[in-house]
């Protein structure tokens, strides 16, 4: 596949793709004379109309999407979200509406925001929540400074630990550093991926603020001592905080307050119809027990009689966290997608979550290692270290599947496992789909035992092979000469 030529590279000189309103009234008048910029050193591309729908629709097909290929990324529910939420989200009475308009102008946008929270609630066993962070690791820091308040309000300020299991994703130890707490690691177990308990005892102190668990956590586990693990840390103080980032295995099927959680996070833009990663909006939702309620920041909208009300002003809130209420339209898509699953719907996505995990981690379990044993949750962990001799690592593995139209899966996270892939097919693919990413597994294995060179020079069918990643990102070349 050839690299298609940039924008710039295309650009004829006197092309157009837009027409300005003349210097009417309209604009020359709201901005001052002082500011119009009459002449521009910036270089911009000059390109026609079709040209220009062209070349975006060429780059678009250029991209591995979840709307095009297979997509098992671990750790990062890439699923199908249903369009009909797109389309609510949409509707024009939600989406003109203004942030800073009267309460009693917008009832139905605020029973939308009390009646998700309500769900989310009963969904995971909690009591109170809010839907204003933006991000997981923004909630993850949201519930971290309730914690803090918490024990601030008690008087307890030597608890500024924050203990965090070494499987754990990355914003977890991150989310607890910005909140000025030291992190202190729980090992794994090798074998089992869970918790060991022996070591997360030596570390539960008077200094321990939280427990942060991930549960199923980042290598498919669901801890066989949850119930153990919460209560050790609730005997020493300390409050536990639940990572739900991806609960699409859980969906009414256990519920973190029962676990013994106190807070937790979830995202929306992984298990509840908003696609995640791109940097789009999001939405993490944050909820928590009785006792931490007081802290969780404002607006809240509170329901009197028939009528909702936001109330800005909390005695022991954390504070403002975020502009108004969230990400409306992530907020909506999430609505609609309980009313669209409803309690029986919610725990078939759970059943199928687990099924389709366990269904190719046991048909790869001959071509690849599999360092955990047993079953799995959504999601689980492949080992490919048996071509190391051959110098294939990894990554070139993830490489190889992009030339049979797949994207790669997560690779070295967590980062206890070496040479690892993390992989979650979701809910929503068939089996079909399944059945064809074990097949181009095994056809992998195969080639890196006739061909090495073919998997060590992957990807061959794309425009681009190997790039710096985080390179492109920070120095994006678009100006190409
Ligand atoms: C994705 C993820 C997060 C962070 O969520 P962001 O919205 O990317 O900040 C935290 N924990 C886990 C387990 C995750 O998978």
């Amino acid at each position: 596949m050839k690299i298609p030529k940039t924008i710039f590279q295309k650009s004829q000189k006197g092309q157009r793709a837009y027409s300005l309103p003349k210097e009417d009234e309209a604009w020359t008048s709201f901005l001052p004379e002082e500011k119009w910029r009459r002449e521009s050193d910036v270089i911009l591309p000059e390109i026609s109309e079709i040209d220009l729908t062209r070349h975006f629709s060429i780059l678009e097909r250029l991209n591995m999407g979840i709307d095009t290929h297979f997509y098992p990324l671990g750790s990062c529910t890439m699923k199908l979200n249903p369009r009909i939420c797109e389309d609510v989200a949409q509707l024009p009475e939600y989406k003109h509406i203004h942030p800073l308009a009267a309460d009693e102008m917008i009832q139905g946008s605020l029973e939308i925001i009390h009646g998700l929270i309500k769900k989310l609630c009963e969904l995971c066993g909690m009591s109170h929540g809010t839907l204003a962070p933006n991000a997981g690791a923004q909630g993850e820091f949201v519930g971290l400074r309730m914690i803090q308040a918490y024990h601030r309000e008690k008087k307890d300020a030597k608890r500024t630990q924050i203990l965090v299991p070494d499987s754990a994703h990355g914003t977890n130890p991150a989310s607890a550093r910005l909140c000025g707490y030291e992190v202190v690691t729980i090992r794994s177990v090798p074998e089992t991926g869970d918790v060991d308990i022996e070591h997360l005892k030596e570390k539960l102190t008077d200094q321990v603020a939280a427990l942060m668990l991930t549960n199923p956590n980042t290598v498919g586990v669901f801890s066989k001592h949850i119930l153990q693990i919460t209560q050790l840390v609730h005997e020493c103080g300390g409050l536990l905080y639940y990572d739900g980032a991806n609960l699409n295995s859980i969906l009414n099927l256990c519920r973190p307050g029962e676990m013994g959680f106190d807070v937790m996070h979830i995202n929306l833009h992984k298990t509840f119809s908003t696609p995640h990663g791109g940097g789009g909006p999001g939405g993490a939702p944050i909820l928590c027990q009785e006792k931490l309620a007081p802290y969780l920041p404002t607006p809240r909208v509170v329901q009197k009689d028939s009528s909702y009300r936001s109330v800005w002003n909390t005695e022991k809130s954390i504070g403002q966290i975020a502009s108004f209420y969230g990400n409306f339209s992530v907020l909506l898509k999430a609505y609609m997608y309980f009313q669209l699953h409803g309690h029986y719907g919610l725990r078939k996505i759970a059943e199928m979550a687990v099924l389709n995990a366990n269904y190719l981690k046991y048909h790869l379990r001959n071509c690849y290692k599999v360092p955990i044993k047993g079953y799995c949750s959504h999601e689980f962990v492949l080992q490919a270290d048996r071509f190391l001799e051959k110098k294939i690592k990894a990554f070139d593995i993830v490489k190889r599947l992009l030339d049979y139209g797949i994207h790669a899966p997560t690779v070295y996270f967590p980062l206890i496992i070496k040479e690892c892939l993390l992989i979650e097919p979701t809910e929503s693919e068939s089996k079909r789909t399944l059945d064809r990413f074990i097949h181009v597994m095994e056809k992998i294995v195969q080639e890196a035992k006739e061909d090495p060179e073919l998997i060590l020079e992957a990807p061959h069918q794309m425009p681009l092979r190997r790039l710096d990643e985080v390179y492109a990102a920070k120095f994006l070349d678009l100006v190409e000469d």
